[in-house]
């Protein structure tokens, strides 16, 4: 069944180099119980090794049932040291967190079969007198029990032969003599068994002993307890049989152990992805901060109007601090009118004053902002009323009292349910006759833009609140491309007409689009801020988890070797160890969205800043956070991979 022919293996640590094997040949039959023995370091685990497919000879030959099998690719050697052996180590390698059924039926999981196994898994439990402690985990039993469990793994795939080096090694000559009665059933159910020992007593439980020495075979003998046996044939198996498939439960099975493996180290899961905590909240944060100011922003625009001017008395004070004090120019129709005719740059004007009003309807009284505005404000500041009309011309001329209402005066003073139009109500203890409610604004910044009332400019001016000059005069530049030749036009006409030098600063020309800027500069610079914020975050949040991955491969490269003896391929293990990262990202980043979600929360309550949370925003975190654990987390993963079994194992 196996052939073996001048097999050599050569050791090289830097210079120097440890010739382990020297040429050996053997041939061992199917249902043979082989002990090999000699003194330590005479070769007996390197000769194992290569006979289970963990290690690959430097020359020689090497045919298991007819099939050369030195040249083949890791993946398939993995699967069939999956299909065809079982081993069992001196050191047991359990893996601790596991309970002893899952331990027993981890070969399966790489088995690519279906079914979870566990039946199979508390047989072999069973038959090695392990059954009731099937739910125990392995540093809750003794070595003896501990070497049991491990064989009851080793029969997990109903391997063909199974592999034994030093199986006794760790325990005491009673339970030695237990473990050993167990290889002796399985030898007499007709499997090859080949195990390394160095006492004499445990290889006198053998049939055939093969004694090595400096790396080559020195004696080859059967021992009396062959006489009693009658070999049993078994069925070869295909050995090339693999199947790689997810139905198996493969996949959540890594998703159980990732899971496993974050909650038994939860204070450093939780420590190397707070990077990817601190990240995906202020993306979210971010991300909902700048979508509240620019809908806010939006909703500002409009209610001002597009393309809007507005010329007023005395400094800017605009850009901070005033850039002059003193004089205050005073603007009369005329300069309206003078405004109005820069056709070309100018398509609307209008002036306005305003000032407080008490308003009265019966016993209802409500104190509000009352504006006195021109013809054209109704178009340029879109206040048309859609219930009810705006004043007419003769209405301006006559300086009738009409009023057109907010719909938040509305409601403090007729209460819903009531048609205000046609109504009279006292403004400043003077009757006007309601003619319109105005669209409503909502809020705008802190202030309730429908809680106003609006009555023609002259009115105002001369009936309500005795001024003979306008507050300020908005102006609509004819498109957004002109606005600064308007206000160079503007500029000039008024200087013109108020004789005025050209560095008097007693009025000014605010432009929207400067105010529209400004706060879209403050939101991306804002945005700008906490976005590298959120980068840097992401990266150290990466670099932390690609660091705590790497020592986890590191602390577990035992773990390691031993899966892929029992028959992980790379792809297994790479994708066990990303599915861990990726948990970890994907765990920091959805504590994180919550915390994104509670920080914008508490600025929208706590700052009045407006915030709109988004599901894209929530989605595209998450998708970064499983991005993050799959960029950092492939290069460990990928060492992970690419361990070789036996060094791997013997890693301490
Ligand atoms: P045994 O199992 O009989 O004690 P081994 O097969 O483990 O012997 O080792 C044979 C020789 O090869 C020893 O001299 C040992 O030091 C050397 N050796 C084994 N494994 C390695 C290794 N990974 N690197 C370097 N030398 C090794
Ligand atoms: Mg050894």
């Amino acid at each position: 069944m196996i052939e073996l022919r001048d097999i050599h293996r050569t050791y090289r640590i830097g210079e120097s180099s440890v010739h382990a094997l020297r040429g050996v040949s053997l041939t061992i039959g199917q249902g043979e119980f082989i002990a090999i023995m000699g003194a330590s370091g005479s070769g007996k685990s390197t000769l194992m090794h290569i006979l289970g497919m963990l290690d690959k000879p430097d020359s020689g030959e090497y045919r298991l049932l007819g099939r050369d099998v030195r040249n083949l690719p890791e993946d398939e050697l993995a699967t069939l040291r999956n299909n065809v052996a079982g081993f069992v180590f001196q050191q047991f390698h359990l893996l601790k967190r596991m309970s002893l059924v899952d331990n027993v039926r981890l070969p399966h999981i790489y088995s690519g079969e279906r079914g979870d196994c566990r039946a199979g898994a508390m047989e072999r439990l069973t038959m090695v007198g392990l059954g009731e402690r099937a739910m125990n985990t392995p540093n809750q039993l003794s070595g003896g029990q501990q070497q049991r469990v491990a064989i009851a793994r080793a029969l997990v795939r109903d391997p063909m032969i199974v592999f034994a080096d030093e199986p006794t090694g760790n325990l005491d000559s009673h339970t030695s003599a237990e473990i050993m009665r167990i290889l002796q059933e399985l030898h007499r159910e007709g499997r090859t068994i080949i195990m390394v020992t160095h006492e004499q007593d445990i290889a006198a439980y053998a049939e055939r002993v093969i004694t090595m020495s400096d790396g080559k075979i020195v004696r080859d003998e059967r021992t009396p307890a062959a006489e009693h046996r009658t070999p049993v044939a078994q069925a070869a198996p295909d050995i090339a049989s693999s199947v790689s498939g997810w139905g198996n439960g493969r996949f959540a099975g890594f998703v159980t152990q990732a899971l496993q493996s974050i909650m038994a180290n939860k204070v450093r899961s939780f420590l190397s992805v707070l990077g990817i905590l601190v990240g995906v909240a202020s993306v979210i944060a971010m991300m909902a901060l700048g979508r509240g100011a620019q809908v806010s922003m939006e909703e500002q625009l409009t209610s001002l109007g597009s393309n809007l001017l507005s010329v007023r008395g005395g400094s800017s004070t605009f850009r901070g601090a005033a850039q002059g004090a003193g004089s205050v120019t005073r603007f009369t129709f005329r300069d309206v009118e003078r405004i109005a005719a820069l056709k070309g740059q100018v398509s609307h004007a209008a002036g306005v004053v305003s000032g407080s009003a008490q308003l009265v309807y019966g016993s209802a009284n409500w104190s509000t902002t009352l504006e006195g505005v021109g013809m054209d404000y109704g178009i340029m500041r879109s206040m048309l009323p859609d219930v009810g009309r705006w004043f007419t011309d003769a209405e301006l001329k006559r300086r009738e009292k009409v009023a057109i209402v907010g719909v938040s005066v509305v409601k403090e003073l007729f209460g819903t349910g009531v048609n205000p139009v046609g109504k009279t109500i006292r403004i400043n203890r003077i009757n006007f006759t309601i003619i319109g409610i105005a669209p409503a604004k909502g809020f705008t910044g802190h202030r309730d833009a429908d809680d106003v009332v609006l009555i023609p400019v002259t009115t105002a001016m001369y009936r309500v609140l005795g001024k003979d000059y306008l507050d300020r005069i908005y102006v609509e530049a004819s498109a957004p491309s002109v606005i600064d030749r308007a206000i160079e036009e503007i500029d000039r006409v008024i200087r013109r007409a108020h004789r005025l030098d050209e560095d008097d600063e007693s009025f000014s020309i605010r432009d929207m689009t400067e105010i529209q800027e400004m706060l879209s500069s403050t939101t991306r610079t804002m945005s700008m801020l906490l976005g590298s914020i959120a980068a840097i975050s992401l990266l150290v949040g990466g670099i932390g988890i690609m660091n705590i991955m790497l020592v986890s491969v590191t602390e577990r490269t035992r773990e390691i070797g031993l899966r892929k003896a029992i028959g992980a391929r790379e792809g297994d293990i790479m994708l066990q160890f990303l599915v861990e990262a990726v948990g970890m990202t994907l765990t920091g980043g959805l504590i994180g969205i919550l915390a994104g979600i509670g920080v914008a929360w508490g600025l929208s309550v706590f700052a009045g800043w407006s915030v709109q949370t988004s599901l894209y925003s929530v989605l595209l975190a998450t998708g970064f956070s499983v991005l993050t654990g799959l960029c950092f987390g492939l290069w460990p993963a990928k060492k992970a991979a690419a361990l070789k079994p036996v060094e791997a194992l013997r890693y301490e």
